[in-house]
């Protein structure tokens, strides 16, 4: 029995990252080094964000620039990963009962492509994207990401990529060397704790969790991408947090990876 591949939940933060070479940059490419570099991945990325659970199914996926107002480079970035139409296809039957729609509009978005560019810089690792459908709780999340997990035994990482803080209402645009505040360290310190005594029950009901938790997630896209990777974890395997530290105050860029 070979040992299943990790399920990783990146804090991709300003996607202005993806130019620059820092402490979190750094740890990304630490993690492409360390583990066996996996035969495809399915991304769950904040930035598709949709009424639909869709998989994206294109042979070349296009690099998709999904924001405003950063400098022409970014624009330029190019991450020309092939995709993998046998593994969607292979993705939707694993989430029946729920219709996944195989889409070929979509394509790399910067949630994904902003930290792989980083985790294998060569590009040469298949890359699909799931969507989130936006009409769904976060349990129908949690549940349909249990059925992807036969895929980490086939060397097939599944990744998620958002960020567990993500309050952009108070973040220090232009100004990364700012404290965190207060709220955002104590929701990420309580984040911590159930996730390494595996109490994922308040992480699912996190709006149960208090005004620092609502402070953290005044929106759910880019907190749900978690929940799909630690829906991987297995009685007994570890949880890592291999990337850490706060952007603009109000981001945090934590890392957790199962397995
Ligand atoms: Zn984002």
């Amino acid at each position: 029995m070979t040992t299943p591949m990790p399920a990783i939940f990146f804090g991709h933060g300003n996607p202005m990252n993806a130019l620059q070479s820092n402490a979190w940059t750094n740890a990304w490419s630490a993690i492409g080094n360390g583990i066996t570099k996996p035969k495809a991945i399915v991304c769950v990325s904040a930035h598709w964000y949709l009424p639909a659970t869709l998989v994206s199914a294109q042979e070349r996926p296009r690099t998709i620039h999904d924001f405003g107002g950063f400098p022409r480079e970014l624009f330029e970035v190019k991450y020309p990963a092939p995709g993998d139409p046998e593994l969607a296809n292979h993705v939707r039957d694993l989430l029946a009962p729920v219709s996944v729609g195989l889409d070929t509009r979509w394509g790399l978005d910067h949630g994904t492509w902003s930290v792989l560019c980083h985790v294998f810089p060569e590009a040469d690792v298949p890359v699909i994207q799931l969507s989130i459908d936006d009409t769904q709780p976060a349990e129908f999340h949690y549940e349909i990401a249990k059925r992807l997990s036969s895929l980490r035994d086939e060397g097939v990482l599944i990744m998620g990529s958002g960020n567990l803080v993500h309050n952009l209402h108070a973040y220090a645009w232009g100004r990364q060397q700012v404290e965190p505040l207060d709220w955002a360290v104590r929701f990420e310190e309580r984040a911590r704790e159930l996730l390494l005594s595996g109490a994922h029950d308040p992480l699912i009901a996190y709006e149960t969790l208090g005004r620092d938790a609502t402070l953290s997630i005044p929106t759910p896209d880019h907190y749900l991408p978690l929940l799909y990777v630690i829906a991987q974890k297995r009685e007994g395997e570890p949880v890592s947090f291999p990337v850490e530290g706060f952007d603009g105050g109000s981001v945090s860029m934590l890392s957790v990876q199962i397995g």
